[in-house]
């Protein structure tokens, strides 16, 4: 590619909200042939609300979002933020923790008030010894309707489950079609669980799911795309996100997602809006074929 060709290409795409990096992305963006999408805070808005607590017989659910709340105060993440808001919206008072531990891609640890609280999926519970069973139902139909079941336990033993769910972005389902017109292989690469992402994937047409995905693992998933030929466009907002998008041939980061991840992209979608990555590929065909 020209230099010239390179300017007005990139300049282009900056009218038009989409950020790149120089001519290697110009040229990567050209050869993609698979996009890989992280789902929260990617696919979806990344802002979920509590829309649901299960609680087991004998666990009142304002005393156990209280204790969630507390464990879920010193939380950077997503769901933990929501916990917060309910608890506060519902004006409950929230006891102090006297301990936090945050469990990467899994949930939280705490102590409030002596007792010991968990919050998180299955597998974290697991880890403790804790069968979820009791409340399997509850966190299904969660699940079934595309949110996040979270996990309770109190002392060890399982108090209820909390339902999350997160809007997915108005343009996300077009943005995915247009992907597919322009010949390009869409998945989704997600942290959550195979039911909720898939029900998600379906909202937005997308066939091939990723799911379950622990944080440290989702730049291995995208080596192994690439270790089958293919060339991988990765998209996401998340800490989480940021190894696989270095991993990926072509990095591409929600501008409105964390700096961690617009640091290690080629591409920055400035206002989030995922048609951006259908314009930036458009226009890097358009631009190579100019110049050639
Ligand atoms: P994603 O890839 O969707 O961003 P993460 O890897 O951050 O997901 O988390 C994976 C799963 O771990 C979540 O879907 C949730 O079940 C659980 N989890 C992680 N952090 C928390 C938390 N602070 N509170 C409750 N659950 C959590
Ligand atoms: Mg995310």
């Amino acid at each position: 590619a020209t230099p010239t060709a390179i300017m007005v290409g990139t300049g282009k795409a900056a009218e038009l909200g989409i950020l790149i990096s120089g001519g290697d992305a110009l040229e990567q963006a050209r050869r993609v042939t698979t996009v890989v999408l992280d789902k929260t805070g990617t696919l979806t808005r990344g802002r979920p609300d509590v829309t649901a607590v299960h609680t087991v017989a004998g666990v009142d659910a304002d005393r156990l979002l209280a204790y969630a709340a507390a464990a879920e105060t010193g939380s950077e993440h997503p769901l933990g933020e929501a916990i917060v808001r309910h608890a506060r919206a519902r004006d409950l008072v929230v006891p102090p923790a006297d301990s936090f531990a945050a469990v990467p891609g899994h949930g939280v640890e705490a102590e409030v008030a002596g007792l010991r609280v968990l919050i998180g999926n299955r597998e974290l519970l697991r880890r403790h010894g804790i069968d979820a069973a009791p409340l399997s139902d509850a966190a299904t139909a969660v699940a079934a309707r595309g949110g996040t079941p979270v996990h309770v336990a109190l002392d060890g033993r399982l108090a209820a489950v909390i339902g999350l769910a997160d809007t997915v972005r108005p343009e996300a389902a077009e943005a995915v079609a247009q992907l597919r017109t322009l010949g390009l292989e869409v998945r989704m690469l997600t942290g959550d669980n195979r039911i909720t992402a898939e029900v998600i994937a379906r909202e937005v047409g997308i066939d091939h799911v990723i799911a379950d995905v622990r944080p440290e693992e989702k730049a291995a998933r995208v080596a192994d795309l690439r270790a089958t030929g293919a060339v991988v466009a990765m998209v996401g907002d998340g800490i989480n996100d940021a190894p696989a998008l270095a991993g990926a041939d072509l990095g591409i980061a929600i501008g409105t997602g964390t700096d961690v991840a617009i640091a290690a992209s080629d591409i920055t979608l400035v206002g989030g809006d995922l048609r951006g990555i259908v314009s930036a590929i458009a226009l890097s065909r358009r631009t190579v074929t100019t110049i050639k």
